[in-house]
Formats: structure tokens, C-alpha cells, sequence
């Protein structure tokens, strides 16, 4: 593989085009490169900002061919694409990180398996491929425990949690006799997350542990430096900074925790990509990490990840558009606060159509900041 930059003028391409790729298209634009994105969806969030947008099903071999003959480095903002694929694309143009990296991560099962051989510290969990496993995982884990499609699941689609042996029916039946995986339950005391870059000569860079508070399995608000031991800090990075040298990553990668009972660190999941826990990173850091995804995957060196000043970020779900269109000039009467919308019409309760980002005194304040913005929005109803 060459090690020579892709030099901004390049062109990259997207696999994928939601709000991942848009911002990505952001900071890509910004430094003089053009965007071409592939997904099914026309009038997307990237496509708004790409200078192509090629609508195509992901198994359409022929379109991801003619796509990246057309693109100098290919990167995606959606994970949850064939082998085939990224296979198809990879003998047209580089594909950062690499296909291999993404079978791993967008099975559930595949990748907690992964991150057991290779000793990180991972969630208990069983597979569970029928009726009887179910039985002898509940017995191993017990309950309660929570019941995962292992492939293609993501804020809590596909899942859940198990209380009581009654539930083992109902919850066998939902998974509609796909492959599942069965985890104990964490009684966590926070979740935080590890975002990290790796460049194409292995250099490295993360944006602190960042505490994330959910809401109905969905991400809600976070709060970079998020208040956790020097040795809990050490670790969550020692672990992440081991992900992504094992994968061979290049590119972004986010490694979700939960800080268990006795500040017990175990991995939740890994998105190998920007991730909404990271998106503070946009405004309040030197380089976000969509920045970070364009340096990493065309061989630039990676940019500086301080925190500019204490951030917040809430996310803004379809659910707020319920009685009508949100006040956007009461939440930005806070000059501290600045919104992002996806460009998406068609608000779906749970859907993400943007987020808000507060800067404030300290992280508590920022964190205050960021929710009474987003309570401003539907406060005159
Ligand atoms: P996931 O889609 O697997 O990241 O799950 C979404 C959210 O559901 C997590 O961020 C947790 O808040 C909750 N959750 C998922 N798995 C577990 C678990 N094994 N124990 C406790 N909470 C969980």
C-alpha cells in the first residue's frame, strides 16, 4: 500500500451518507477536498455538501466499481456494508480503515469474540443461535441480562433486556430466529467512550474519555473529560490505543464503555468511525474528529485534539418536532451555543436530526448550558 499523502484537491469518497458523512464532508471541503458519496438514499445529509452523490444499493457491485474508479481513497461513515463491498471497492481504491476492520465491528458477536482473544475487557456474553442457548446463556450470565441481534443493531434496535425467566420466550421470539448474542446486564455506574485516530504510520491521537448519558438506549447528552480516576483514564485509553494498533486501523474509531460496579471498565461496543460521543469535537476541539478521519485516511499527519474550553453536546431527536417546528431563535439566545441540523425533512420520533454544542465555565456548566438550550426549543408550546 502506498505510503504517499493523498493531497487535499484528491477525491474522497463516502460510503454511506448521513450525518457522519456530512460533517466529514465539512472538514473535507474545508481543506480543499472533494466528496462524492454512495448510499441508497437520494438528497441526503452528505450529498447536500458532496460534490457527487451516487445513489446505489451497497450489494450493487457494478455502481461501488464505477464509484471508486472515480475516488482517490475510500472511507465510509456507515459500517454496516457487505465484504463484498468493500472488496469490490478496495481493487479500484484504497478503502481506510480497511473491509476486514468492518466485518469485525458491525457483528456483534464476531467482534466481542475479537476483543476476548485479544484480551481487552469486555461485557460477558454468550452466542446464542437457538432456543436451548438461550437456556444454558441465562444460565451461565443469569439475569437480567440483554438479548442483541449480533449483526447490524444500533441504538438499541434490536434489543432486549431479559428480567425475568418468563421473558426468555418473548425475547426468543423477537429475534425472530436470527443469530443473537446474550449479555449480562451492567449495573454500570456512567458509560464513557474513547474516540482515537490512527494514522497511516501508526501515529495516534484521541479526544479524552468523554461521558455519555443515554435516554431509551439512545445517546442523549456528552460531556468530554468526563470525571473519572487517573487510573481509569489510563486504562480507557491503554485499551483504545490497543484496538485500534490490533485492527491496524486506519482512520477513526470510537470504543464505548461501561464503568462498571468497583470501576470495572468493559467494552460496550466499537464503531470504527466518528461517533455521535465525539461530535463536540467540531467546535470545541483544535481538530475534530471528522478533520481527523480526512488527515488519517489520505496519510496526513494527524491534527492536535485539545479541548478549546469546557463543551456539552445534547442531541436533537425527531420527537422534538412533535408540535411543530422547534424554536431555534429561543435556543441560540445563548450566544455560548451552537447548533447543528442534519438537513433531514422528515422528523421521525427517536430519529437524529441534529445536535446543539454549549460551551460553559466548567463541564457542568456547559452540560447545563446544552440541555436548557434544547429545552428553550419547546418551552413556548
Ligand atoms: P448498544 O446499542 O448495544 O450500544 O446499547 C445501547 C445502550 O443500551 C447502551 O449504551 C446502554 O445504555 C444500554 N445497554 C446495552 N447493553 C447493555 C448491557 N449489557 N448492560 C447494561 N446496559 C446496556
Amino acid at each position: 500500500m502506498s505510503s504517499r499523502p493523498i493531497l487535499p484537491g484528491s477525491t474522497i469518497g463516502v460510503l454511506g451518507s448521513g450525518q457522519l458523512g456530512r460533517m466529514f464532508a465539512v472538514a473535507a471541503r474545508r481543506m480543499g477536498y472533494r466528496v462524492h458519496t454512495l448510499s441508497p438514499a437520494t438528497d441526503s445529509p452528505t450529498g447536500h455538501l458532496a460534490d457527487r452523490e451516487v445513489t446505489a444499493a451497497y450489494d450493487d457491485l457494478d455502481a461501488v466499481a464505477d464509484f471508486a474508479r472515480q475516488v482517490d481513497v475510500i472511507t465510509f461513515e456507515f459500517e454496516n456494508v457487505l465484504a463484498a463491498t468493500t472488496d469490490c471497492a478496495a481493487r479500484h481504491a484504497p478503502v481506510r480503515p480497511a473491509g476486514g476492520v468492518l466485518q469485525i465491528c458491525q457483528h456483534r458477536l464476531r467482534e466481542k469474540t475479537w476483543l476476548e482473544q485479544q484480551a481487552f475487557p469486555v461485557t460477558p456474553f454468550r452466542r446464542v443461535a437457538s432456543r436451548e442457548d438461550l437456556e444454558q446463556a441465562v444460565a451461565a450470565l443469569g439475569l437480567p441480562a440483554v438479548l442483541k441481534t449480533a449483526g447490524f443493531g444500533y441504538d438499541g434496535k434490536g434489543q432486549m433486556k431479559l428480567n425475568r425467566p418468563e421473558d426468555l420466550e418473548r425475547g426468543w421470539e423477537a429475534m425472530a430466529g436470527v443469530e443473537a448474542i446474550l449479555e449480562a446486564f451492567v449495573p454500570f455506574e456512567r458509560e464513557v467512550s474513547v474516540t482515537a485516530a490512527r494514522g497511516l504510520d501508526g501515529s495516534f491521537a484521541h479526544w479524552g474519555v468523554v461521558e455519555n448519558e443515554h435516554r431509551n438506549h439512545v445517546l442523549d447528552v456528552s460531556t468530554p473529560e468526563a470525571p473519572v480516576s487517573d487510573t481509569l483514564y489510563r486504562e480507557a485509553i491503554d485499551v483504545t490505543r490497543g484496538i485500534v494498533d490490533a485492527l491496524g486501523l486506519v482512520g477513526v474509531l470510537c470504543v464505548e464503555f461501561f464503568v462498571g460496579p468497583g470501576n470495572r471498565l468493559m467494552i460496550n461496543e466499537l464503531a470504527p468511525r466518528p461517533h455521535n460521543s465525539g461530535h463536540f469535537s467540531f467546535d470545541a476541539s483544535v481538530t475534530s474528529q471528522f478533520e481527523q478521519q480526512v488527515r488519517a485516511v489520505c496519510g496526513l499527519p494527524l491534527g492536535s485534539t485539545t479541548l478549546l474550553r469546557p463543551a456539552s453536546m445534547v442531541n436533537l431527536l425527531g420527537d422534538l418536532w412533535a408540535g411543530g417546528e422547534p424554536d431555534w431563535s429561543a435556543a441560540l439566545t445563548d450566544p455560548d451555543v451552537k447548533l447543528h441540523l442534519y438537513g433531514k425533512t422528515d422528523a421521525r420520533p427517536g430519529r437524529k436530526m441534529g445536535h446543539m454544542l454549549a460551551f460553559g465555565r466548567d463541564r457542568d456548566d456547559a452540560r447545563q448550558r446544552a440541555i436548557a438550550a434544547r429545552s428553550a426549543l419547546t418551552a413556548g408550546r
